[in-house]
Protein backbone atom coordinates (compact mmCIF):
# COMPACT_ATOMS: atom_id res chain seq x y z
CA UNK A 1 0.00 0.00 0.00
CA UNK A 2 1.04 3.33 -0.73
CA UNK A 3 2.58 5.83 2.00
CA UNK A 4 0.80 8.73 2.79
CA UNK A 5 2.37 12.24 2.24
CA UNK A 6 2.99 12.65 6.20
CA UNK A 7 4.50 8.85 7.00
CA UNK A 8 6.69 9.08 3.84
CA UNK A 9 7.55 12.87 4.71
CA UNK A 10 7.05 12.72 8.57
CA UNK A 11 10.46 15.23 9.52
CA UNK A 12 9.32 19.11 9.99
CA UNK A 13 12.61 20.88 8.92
CA UNK A 14 13.42 24.66 8.69
CA UNK A 15 15.21 26.34 5.95
CA UNK A 16 15.46 29.26 4.04
CA UNK A 17 14.88 28.98 -0.02
CA UNK A 18 14.63 31.17 -2.85
CA UNK A 19 10.91 30.67 -4.53
CA UNK A 20 11.63 32.67 -8.03
CA UNK A 21 14.45 33.94 -10.36
CA UNK A 22 14.95 36.95 -8.22
CA UNK A 23 17.06 34.57 -5.72
CA UNK A 24 15.76 36.21 -2.98
CA UNK A 25 15.70 34.15 0.20
CA UNK A 26 13.19 33.84 3.13
CA UNK A 27 11.95 31.52 5.83
CA UNK A 28 10.53 27.97 4.35
CA UNK A 29 9.43 25.34 6.51
CA UNK A 30 9.47 21.40 4.43
CA UNK A 31 9.30 18.08 5.16
CA UNK A 32 12.02 15.46 4.36
CA UNK A 33 11.14 11.84 4.29
CA UNK A 34 11.98 9.29 7.12
CA UNK A 35 15.50 8.06 7.94
CA UNK A 36 15.71 5.00 5.42
CA UNK A 37 17.78 1.81 6.34
CA UNK A 38 20.69 3.12 4.24
CA UNK A 39 20.17 6.89 5.45
CA UNK A 40 21.71 8.79 8.07
CA UNK A 41 19.92 11.83 9.33
CA UNK A 42 22.01 14.83 10.92
CA UNK A 43 21.38 18.41 12.10
CA UNK A 44 23.26 21.07 10.30
CA UNK A 45 25.70 23.16 11.91
CA UNK A 46 27.45 25.12 9.12
CA UNK A 47 27.22 25.67 5.34
CA UNK A 48 29.12 27.17 2.91
CA UNK A 49 27.81 30.06 0.28
CA UNK A 50 28.85 28.90 -3.21
CA UNK A 51 28.91 30.86 -6.44
CA UNK A 52 26.82 28.25 -8.01
CA UNK A 53 24.66 28.69 -4.98
CA UNK A 54 23.84 32.30 -6.10
CA UNK A 55 23.69 31.08 -9.94
CA UNK A 56 20.80 28.41 -9.19
CA UNK A 57 18.83 30.46 -6.82
CA UNK A 58 18.71 32.97 -9.61
CA UNK A 59 18.07 30.03 -12.37
CA UNK A 60 20.74 31.44 -14.16
CA UNK A 61 21.33 28.01 -15.65
CA UNK A 62 18.02 27.32 -16.87
CA UNK A 63 17.24 23.94 -14.27
CA UNK A 64 16.13 25.19 -10.91
CA UNK A 65 14.14 23.50 -9.05
CA UNK A 66 11.73 25.88 -7.02
CA UNK A 67 11.45 26.43 -4.01
CA UNK A 68 15.18 26.43 -3.94
CA UNK A 69 16.94 25.49 -0.60
CA UNK A 70 20.56 26.34 -1.45
CA UNK A 71 23.79 24.78 0.34
CA UNK A 72 25.73 22.19 -0.42
CA UNK A 73 28.81 22.94 1.95
CA UNK A 74 26.82 20.89 4.57
CA UNK A 75 28.18 19.69 8.15
CA UNK A 76 26.44 18.59 11.06
CA UNK A 77 26.26 16.14 13.34
CA UNK A 78 24.67 12.53 13.15
CA UNK A 79 21.17 12.47 14.86
CA UNK A 80 19.74 8.77 13.38
CA UNK A 81 20.93 6.24 11.50
CA UNK A 82 18.79 3.42 9.28
CA UNK A 83 19.40 -0.12 10.48
CA UNK A 84 21.47 -0.67 7.60
CA UNK A 85 23.64 2.11 7.45
CA UNK A 86 27.74 0.68 8.43
CA UNK A 87 29.96 3.76 8.46
CA UNK A 88 28.32 6.13 10.91
CA UNK A 89 26.44 6.74 14.54
CA UNK A 90 24.57 8.98 16.09
CA UNK A 91 26.84 11.72 17.42
CA UNK A 92 29.19 11.33 14.44
CA UNK A 93 30.61 14.39 12.29
CA UNK A 94 29.92 14.75 8.68
CA UNK A 95 29.71 16.12 5.79
CA UNK A 96 27.14 15.84 2.40
CA UNK A 97 28.42 17.75 -0.90
CA UNK A 98 26.74 18.92 -4.22
CA UNK A 99 25.98 14.75 -5.13
CA UNK A 100 23.01 13.44 -3.27
CA UNK A 101 22.65 10.35 -5.38
CA UNK A 102 23.59 8.41 -8.42
CA UNK A 103 22.31 5.19 -10.09
CA UNK A 104 25.13 2.70 -8.42
CA UNK A 105 25.11 0.68 -11.32
CA UNK A 106 27.06 2.66 -14.67
CA UNK A 107 30.37 2.31 -15.82
CA UNK A 108 31.10 5.94 -13.93
CA UNK A 109 29.68 4.73 -10.26
CA UNK A 110 31.40 1.26 -10.95
CA UNK A 111 34.31 3.85 -10.98
CA UNK A 112 33.58 5.90 -8.16
CA UNK A 113 33.03 9.10 -10.28
CA UNK A 114 29.41 9.43 -8.98
CA UNK A 115 28.99 12.98 -10.63
CA UNK A 116 29.57 11.66 -13.78
CA UNK A 117 26.65 9.22 -13.35
CA UNK A 118 23.92 10.40 -16.10
CA UNK A 119 21.08 9.68 -13.48
CA UNK A 120 23.19 11.73 -10.88
CA UNK A 121 21.05 13.85 -8.12
CA UNK A 122 22.50 17.10 -6.78
CA UNK A 123 21.60 17.88 -3.19
CA UNK A 124 20.02 21.16 -4.05
CA UNK A 125 18.21 22.36 -6.55
CA UNK A 126 17.40 19.25 -8.71
CA UNK A 127 14.29 16.53 -8.51
CA UNK A 128 15.12 13.38 -6.18
CA UNK A 129 13.75 10.26 -6.99
CA UNK A 130 10.71 10.77 -5.24
CA UNK A 131 9.93 13.71 -7.52
CA UNK A 132 10.09 16.04 -4.89
CA UNK A 133 12.70 18.79 -5.39
CA UNK A 134 16.02 17.99 -3.23
CA UNK A 135 16.82 21.03 -0.72
CA UNK A 136 20.41 22.13 0.93
CA UNK A 137 21.90 22.91 3.60
CA UNK A 138 20.25 26.38 4.31
CA UNK A 139 18.22 24.61 6.73
CA UNK A 140 18.36 22.85 9.91
CA UNK A 141 18.40 19.00 9.34
CA UNK A 142 19.41 16.72 6.09
CA UNK A 143 18.67 13.04 5.09
CA UNK A 144 21.63 11.24 2.90
CA UNK A 145 22.14 7.68 1.70
CA UNK A 146 25.46 7.35 3.66
CA UNK A 147 26.87 6.76 0.51
CA UNK A 148 27.22 10.48 -0.36
CA UNK A 149 27.56 11.28 3.27
CA UNK A 150 31.49 12.00 4.16
CA UNK A 151 33.38 11.27 7.66
CA UNK A 152 34.17 14.11 9.30
CA UNK A 153 38.27 13.89 10.62
CA UNK A 154 38.01 15.08 14.14
CA UNK A 155 40.94 17.38 13.92
CA UNK A 156 39.19 19.27 11.01
CA UNK A 157 36.97 22.41 12.59
CA UNK A 158 33.80 22.04 11.19
CA UNK A 159 33.16 26.05 9.71
CA UNK A 160 36.08 26.94 7.85
CA UNK A 161 36.30 23.03 6.62
CA UNK A 162 32.56 23.17 5.49
CA UNK A 163 33.82 24.67 1.84
CA UNK A 164 36.11 21.80 1.34
CA UNK A 165 32.82 19.73 0.24
CA UNK A 166 32.40 21.90 -3.24
CA UNK A 167 35.29 24.13 -3.21
CA UNK A 168 37.76 21.41 -2.09
CA UNK A 169 36.90 19.31 -4.25
CA UNK A 170 36.43 21.26 -7.08
CA UNK A 171 39.61 21.81 -7.94
CA UNK A 172 41.19 19.10 -6.08
CA UNK A 173 39.82 16.54 -8.05
CA UNK A 174 41.31 17.94 -11.03
CA UNK A 175 44.13 18.87 -10.76
CA UNK A 176 44.58 15.11 -9.25
CA UNK A 177 43.12 13.86 -12.94
CA UNK A 178 45.33 16.07 -14.86
CA UNK A 179 48.78 15.23 -13.28
CA UNK A 180 48.71 18.99 -11.75
CA UNK A 181 49.61 17.56 -8.21
CA UNK A 182 53.57 16.96 -8.89
CA UNK A 183 56.35 19.11 -6.77
CA UNK A 184 57.66 21.43 -9.49
CA UNK A 185 54.90 21.36 -11.67
CA UNK A 186 53.53 25.27 -12.39
CA UNK A 187 50.20 25.68 -11.97
CA UNK A 188 47.70 29.08 -12.74
CA UNK A 189 44.76 29.97 -10.90
CA UNK A 190 42.29 32.15 -12.50
CA UNK A 191 39.87 34.16 -10.36
CA UNK A 192 40.91 34.31 -6.07
CA UNK A 193 37.74 33.54 -4.94
CA UNK A 194 36.17 30.48 -2.91
CA UNK A 195 37.61 27.54 -5.30
CA UNK A 196 40.63 29.66 -6.28
CA UNK A 197 41.67 30.51 -2.95
CA UNK A 198 41.09 26.49 -1.70
CA UNK A 199 42.98 25.63 -5.04
CA UNK A 200 46.05 27.46 -4.36
CA UNK A 201 46.49 26.00 -0.84
CA UNK A 202 45.63 22.20 -2.12
CA UNK A 203 48.49 23.17 -5.42
CA UNK A 204 50.81 24.00 -2.69
CA UNK A 205 50.15 21.31 -0.83
CA UNK A 206 50.90 19.30 -3.71
CA UNK A 207 54.18 21.16 -4.08
CA UNK A 208 53.32 22.99 -7.31
CA UNK A 209 54.81 26.12 -8.19
CA UNK A 210 50.78 28.74 -7.87
CA UNK A 211 50.84 31.39 -10.35
CA UNK A 212 47.09 33.32 -9.53
CA UNK A 213 45.92 35.42 -12.20
CA UNK A 214 42.87 38.22 -11.27
CA UNK A 215 40.68 41.00 -11.97
CA UNK A 216 41.30 42.67 -8.68
CA UNK A 217 45.29 43.89 -7.96
CA UNK A 218 44.43 44.65 -4.30
CA UNK A 219 44.40 40.25 -3.64
CA UNK A 220 47.91 40.58 -4.10
CA UNK A 221 49.82 40.78 -1.02
CA UNK A 222 47.53 38.49 0.64
CA UNK A 223 47.60 35.78 -2.07
CA UNK A 224 51.17 35.38 -2.09
CA UNK A 225 51.77 36.43 2.05
CA UNK A 226 48.63 34.51 3.57
CA UNK A 227 47.43 31.92 0.57
CA UNK A 228 50.87 30.90 -0.38
CA UNK A 229 51.05 31.90 -3.89
CA UNK A 230 54.53 31.72 -5.35
CA UNK A 231 53.74 34.58 -8.22
CA UNK A 232 50.53 36.64 -9.23
CA UNK A 233 49.33 38.28 -12.51
CA UNK A 234 46.82 41.08 -13.07
CA UNK A 235 45.08 39.65 -15.95
CA UNK A 236 44.27 43.10 -16.95
CA UNK A 237 48.36 44.35 -17.26
CA UNK A 238 49.56 43.19 -20.70
CA UNK A 239 53.16 43.27 -19.63
CA UNK A 240 52.82 41.14 -16.37
CA UNK A 241 50.55 39.01 -18.71
CA UNK A 242 53.33 39.00 -21.74
CA UNK A 243 56.28 37.65 -19.06
CA UNK A 244 54.54 34.65 -18.17
CA UNK A 245 53.60 33.70 -22.32
CA UNK A 246 54.57 29.75 -22.14
CA UNK A 247 55.64 29.21 -18.69
CA UNK A 248 52.66 27.07 -16.54
CA UNK A 249 51.93 23.19 -17.03
CA UNK A 250 48.14 23.49 -16.35
CA UNK A 251 45.43 26.53 -15.36
CA UNK A 252 42.08 26.15 -13.28
CA UNK A 253 39.63 28.94 -14.34
CA UNK A 254 37.50 28.97 -11.47
CA UNK A 255 35.85 32.77 -13.09
CA UNK A 256 31.82 32.73 -12.49
CA UNK A 257 31.37 35.60 -14.91
CA UNK A 258 31.80 35.40 -19.20
CA UNK A 259 35.73 36.41 -20.00
CA UNK A 260 38.22 36.24 -22.22
CA UNK A 261 40.38 33.10 -22.38
CA UNK A 262 42.76 33.57 -25.02
CA UNK A 263 45.53 35.50 -22.92
CA UNK A 264 44.94 32.75 -20.41
CA UNK A 265 45.82 30.44 -22.77
CA UNK A 266 49.36 31.84 -23.94
CA UNK A 267 50.06 31.23 -20.41
CA UNK A 268 50.19 27.59 -21.23
CA UNK A 269 53.33 25.66 -22.24
CA UNK A 270 52.66 23.36 -25.36
CA UNK A 271 50.97 20.62 -24.30
CA UNK A 272 49.46 22.59 -21.26
CA UNK A 273 45.88 21.94 -19.82
CA UNK A 274 43.01 24.66 -19.34
CA UNK A 275 40.76 23.26 -17.51
CA UNK A 276 37.46 25.09 -16.68
CA UNK A 277 35.74 24.74 -13.36
CA UNK A 278 33.54 28.29 -13.37
CA UNK A 279 30.04 28.47 -14.92
CA UNK A 280 29.26 31.84 -16.90
CA UNK A 281 25.76 32.46 -18.32
CA UNK A 282 27.48 32.82 -21.65
CA UNK A 283 30.10 30.38 -22.77
CA UNK A 284 33.42 31.49 -23.46
CA UNK A 285 34.87 32.74 -27.02
CA UNK A 286 37.13 29.34 -28.02
CA UNK A 287 40.31 30.74 -29.73
CA UNK A 288 41.49 27.18 -31.76
CA UNK A 289 45.04 28.66 -33.38
CA UNK A 290 46.69 28.68 -29.86
CA UNK A 291 44.86 25.41 -29.08
CA UNK A 292 46.26 23.93 -32.17
CA UNK A 293 49.68 25.26 -32.35
CA UNK A 294 50.79 24.37 -28.87
CA UNK A 295 48.84 21.15 -29.04
CA UNK A 296 46.90 22.63 -26.17
CA UNK A 297 44.29 20.56 -23.58
CA UNK A 298 40.79 22.51 -23.17
CA UNK A 299 39.08 20.06 -20.17
CA UNK A 300 35.97 20.98 -17.90
CA UNK A 301 35.77 19.39 -14.34
CA UNK A 302 32.95 18.62 -12.25
CA UNK A 303 33.36 18.39 -8.37
CA UNK A 304 34.78 15.16 -7.50
CA UNK A 305 32.92 11.53 -6.91
CA UNK A 306 32.55 10.42 -3.60
CA UNK A 307 35.73 8.00 -2.41
CA UNK A 308 37.82 10.95 -3.87
CA UNK A 309 35.90 13.59 -1.70
CA UNK A 310 36.57 11.43 1.37
CA UNK A 311 40.78 11.24 0.29
CA UNK A 312 40.28 14.87 -0.12
CA UNK A 313 38.61 15.46 3.03
CA UNK A 314 41.43 13.29 4.80
CA UNK A 315 44.40 15.26 2.99
CA UNK A 316 43.36 18.88 3.97
CA UNK A 317 43.04 17.85 7.91
CA UNK A 318 46.55 16.08 7.52
CA UNK A 319 47.94 19.24 5.22
CA UNK A 320 45.72 21.67 7.61
CA UNK A 321 43.84 23.05 4.45
CA UNK A 322 41.40 25.15 5.79
CA UNK A 323 39.08 27.81 3.89
CA UNK A 324 39.36 31.50 4.68
CA UNK A 325 36.30 32.17 6.34
CA UNK A 326 33.26 35.28 6.66
CA UNK A 327 30.93 33.63 9.57
CA UNK A 328 27.53 35.05 9.00
CA UNK A 329 23.99 34.39 10.70
CA UNK A 330 21.42 32.93 8.17
CA UNK A 331 19.70 35.98 8.18
CA UNK A 332 22.29 37.89 6.45
CA UNK A 333 22.32 35.57 3.56
CA UNK A 334 20.70 37.63 0.93
CA UNK A 335 23.20 40.24 1.62
CA UNK A 336 26.07 37.73 1.35
CA UNK A 337 24.36 36.38 -1.86
CA UNK A 338 24.53 40.58 -3.38
CA UNK A 339 28.28 40.55 -1.69
CA UNK A 340 29.20 37.17 -3.83
CA UNK A 341 28.07 39.20 -7.06
CA UNK A 342 30.51 41.65 -6.72
CA UNK A 343 33.56 39.23 -5.32
CA UNK A 344 32.95 40.83 -2.24
CA UNK A 345 34.22 38.30 0.07
CA UNK A 346 37.77 36.77 1.45
CA UNK A 347 36.89 34.10 0.69
CA UNK A 348 33.75 32.08 1.41
CA UNK A 349 30.59 32.85 3.21
CA UNK A 350 29.43 30.02 5.84
CA UNK A 351 26.82 30.07 7.40
CA UNK A 352 26.38 29.54 11.11
CA UNK A 353 23.31 26.96 10.65
CA UNK A 354 23.48 25.95 14.47
CA UNK A 355 23.20 29.13 15.90
CA UNK A 356 21.24 31.15 14.00
CA UNK A 357 18.21 29.03 12.70
CA UNK A 358 15.28 28.41 14.55
CA UNK A 359 14.72 24.65 14.97
CA UNK A 360 11.26 23.26 14.27
P1 LIG B 1 33.51 33.25 -6.28
O1 LIG B 1 33.90 33.03 -4.86
O2 LIG B 1 32.52 34.30 -6.60
O3 LIG B 1 34.88 33.52 -7.09
C1 LIG B 1 34.91 33.79 -8.46
C2 LIG B 1 36.11 34.70 -8.76
O4 LIG B 1 36.11 34.96 -10.15
C3 LIG B 1 36.05 36.07 -8.11
O5 LIG B 1 36.54 36.11 -6.80
C4 LIG B 1 36.93 36.89 -9.04
O6 LIG B 1 38.31 36.67 -8.73
C5 LIG B 1 36.67 36.25 -10.40
N1 LIG B 1 35.71 37.06 -11.16
C6 LIG B 1 34.45 37.39 -10.81
N2 LIG B 1 33.86 38.10 -11.80
C7 LIG B 1 34.76 38.18 -12.77
C8 LIG B 1 34.75 38.76 -14.08
N3 LIG B 1 33.66 39.41 -14.54
N4 LIG B 1 35.85 38.63 -14.85
C9 LIG B 1 36.93 37.99 -14.40
N5 LIG B 1 37.00 37.42 -13.16
C10 LIG B 1 35.93 37.51 -12.39
O7 LIG B 1 32.94 31.90 -6.92
P2 LIG B 1 33.26 30.38 -6.51
O8 LIG B 1 32.30 29.93 -5.48
O9 LIG B 1 34.71 30.20 -6.32
O10 LIG B 1 32.80 29.65 -7.86
C11 LIG B 1 33.49 29.94 -9.06
C12 LIG B 1 32.76 29.34 -10.26
O11 LIG B 1 32.86 27.93 -10.22
C13 LIG B 1 31.27 29.64 -10.30
O12 LIG B 1 30.89 29.86 -11.65
C14 LIG B 1 30.63 28.37 -9.78
O13 LIG B 1 29.31 28.21 -10.22
C15 LIG B 1 31.56 27.36 -10.38
N6 LIG B 1 31.60 26.06 -9.72
C16 LIG B 1 31.82 24.98 -10.50
C17 LIG B 1 31.92 23.73 -9.93
C18 LIG B 1 32.25 22.55 -10.77
O14 LIG B 1 31.94 21.42 -10.35
N7 LIG B 1 32.90 22.75 -11.91
C19 LIG B 1 31.76 23.59 -8.54
C20 LIG B 1 31.57 24.72 -7.77
C21 LIG B 1 31.48 25.95 -8.36
P3 LIG B 1 39.43 37.84 -8.92
O15 LIG B 1 38.95 38.97 -8.05
O16 LIG B 1 40.66 37.19 -8.41
O17 LIG B 1 39.49 38.15 -10.36
ZN1 LIG C 1 29.63 24.64 -5.18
Amino acid sequence: MAKSPETQYPVQVIGWAAHDSSGHLSPFKFSRRATGEHDVQFRVLYCGICHSDLSMAKNEWGWTVYPNVPGHEIVGVVTEVGNKVEKFKVGDKVGVGALLASCRNCDMCAQDLEVYCAQKIFSTGAIDTDGNPTHGGFCDLMVADEHYVIRWPENLPMDAGAPLLCAGITTYSPLRYFGLDKPGIHVGIVGLGGLGHLAVKIAKAFGAKVTVISTSASKKQEAIQKLGADAFLVSSDPEQMQAAVSTMDGILDTVSANHPIVHLLNLLKPQGKFIMLGISEKPPELPTIPVIMGRKTIAGSAIGGMKETQEMVDFAAKHNILADIEIIPIDYANTAMERLKKADVKYRFVIDIGNSLKSA
